[in-house]
């Protein structure tokens, strides 16, 4: 067995805890997970039902940690898992997943496939057997602060033209500031308009916030790669950064696995409670809302329908908030179907983006998001997650669709009304 090999199978072993253990063993084999699973449905390939994905682990799991697998593996009546299996297995666990979470909705037994197989990548990347796309972005991540390579000087430059744009300054590192801005290298490079769309809200409502030159960056390679370590420094450096600022709360920009990670798995990872709060944009957006802060005025009149980004509505909870706040500006709102919690994904979360190698796949399971917006026929779409949107751009081109695809808060903010 090589070293790399040996380390896998270790860190597979660290991994099963006692749900982990207790969802194998509860697993009825009904295929419903299947039907859930974008890379099942459009595929039709049995081989990317998610629990089947998950079972190199399995077998981990039975051979060391169930009375029959331990004297089946001493007999050698069962193999130990092989390279050649976990680097077939590559493909499944990296590039068929998008961590979106819908499986684990639909287990009858309750089992979190989606925890387990996040659990799975911490092995594959251990062994040598994680894509390398997502390698990549992970060293740039570390390395560089961001894993598209983006530097504080591309920042700077994107706020200069934003505060050309709006006449706003934007702040940076603003001790004291109410609330911390992260920001994704997709919103940095690609959607510049989501600084100045910020300003002009937080201007209206009266927000102090600050973006922290030490600590921009909201997403996290670790994460979607599987290396637990990795992703918990990249969430000590915000944690670091909003401390050294003061601030009391970090905001949570429009990126789906930014929020898991800095919301939901970043006090996990590090160790102990933040001294601040988390919220995403949204969650911020419809608060200001309730409290007659945010005020709009004119409506949208093309047919607006709400993707939404998996790890913010289904995996985040965040469901209403979007609703409520297109609701101010949209006059012909339209819920595809699924929408919500059991909404589909767009097939590119998880590192899927980051992966080369999974780009036709990508765009085939795209067909699902197609299937959905058939049935609407909307002027264009509206969703929180730049990595989704840019997904949903693409996959809309593949398809021949001219929908167009608008940011939540950048509409919000063409309809801010004058003080
Ligand atoms: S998390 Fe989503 S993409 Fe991954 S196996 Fe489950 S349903 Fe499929
Ligand atoms: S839905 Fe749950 S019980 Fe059914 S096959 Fe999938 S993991 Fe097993």
């Amino acid at each position: 067995m090589s070293a790399s090999l040996e380390r896998g199978i270790n860190a597979f072993k660290e991994q099963i805890d006692a749900p982990i253990a207790t969802f194998f063993d509860s697993c009825v084999h009904c295929g419903m997970c299947a039907q859930a699973c974008l890379f099942y449905t459009e595929t039709g390939d049995p081989i990317r039902t998610p629990i089947h994905k998950l079972e190199p682990l399995r077998k981990v799991w039975w051979q060391e940690y169930t009375f029959l697998g331990r004297v089946a593996k001493m007999l050698g009546l069962s193999k130990p898992v092989t390279d050649e299996e976990l680097t077939q297995w590559e493909t499944l666990v990296y590039d068929s997943c998008t961590l979106c979470g819908r499986c684990s909705m639909v287990c009858p037994v309750g089992n979190d496939i989606t925890y387990m197989i996040r659990k799975m990548r911490e092995g594959m990347a251990v062994s040598g057997h994680a894509p390398e796309g997502l390698i990549g972005a992970t060293k740039r991540a570390v390395t560089i602060g961001s894993p598209m390579g983006v530097k504080l000087p591309a920042l700077q430059a994107q706020i200069g033209h934003m505060e050309k744009e709006t006449g706003l300054t934007i702040p940076v590192d603003v001790q004291g500031a109410d609330y911390m801005l992260l920001l994704s290298s997709m919103e940095i490079m690609n959607f510049p308009e989501f600084i100045g769309a910020v300003a002009k809200i937080f201007k209206q409502a009266n927000v102090t916030w600050t973006i922290s030159t030490e600590a921009f960056e909201a997403t996290n390679s670790g994460i979607q790669i599987g290396v637990s370590e990795i992703a918990a420094e990249l969430v000590q450096r915000i944690v670091d950064a909003a401390e050294k600022l003061k601030v009391k709360a970090v905001i949570s920009p429009e990126c789906g696995h930014a929020y898991m990670a800095i919301r939901w798995e970043g006090p996990n990872l590090i160790g102990r409670p933040y001294g601040f709060k988390v919220v995403h944009i949204l969650e911020l957006l419809d608060q200001l809302r309730e409290e007659g802060r945010l005020k709009t005025t004119g409506k949208e009149t093309q047919r607006l329908t709400y993707h939404d980004p998996c790890q913010i509505s289904r995996r985040g909870g965040v469901v209403q908030q979007p609703r409520s706040l297109l609701n101010m500006v949209a006059e012909d709102f339209v819920e595809m179907p699924d929408a919500g919690t059991m909404n589909w994904c767009c097939g590119a979360g998880g590192g899927v983006s980051s992966n080369e190698r999974a780009d036709e796949l990508r765009l085939k399971v795209f067909n699902r998001k197609k299937t959905q917006l058939d049935s609407i026929h909307p002027d264009a779409i509206v969703s929180a997650c730049s990595n989704c949107r840019i997904h949903l751009e693409e996959g809309l081109e593949e398809y021949h669709m001219e929908i167009p695809v608008l940011s939540l808060t950048e509409t919000i903010a063409e309809h801010l009304a004058e003080d």
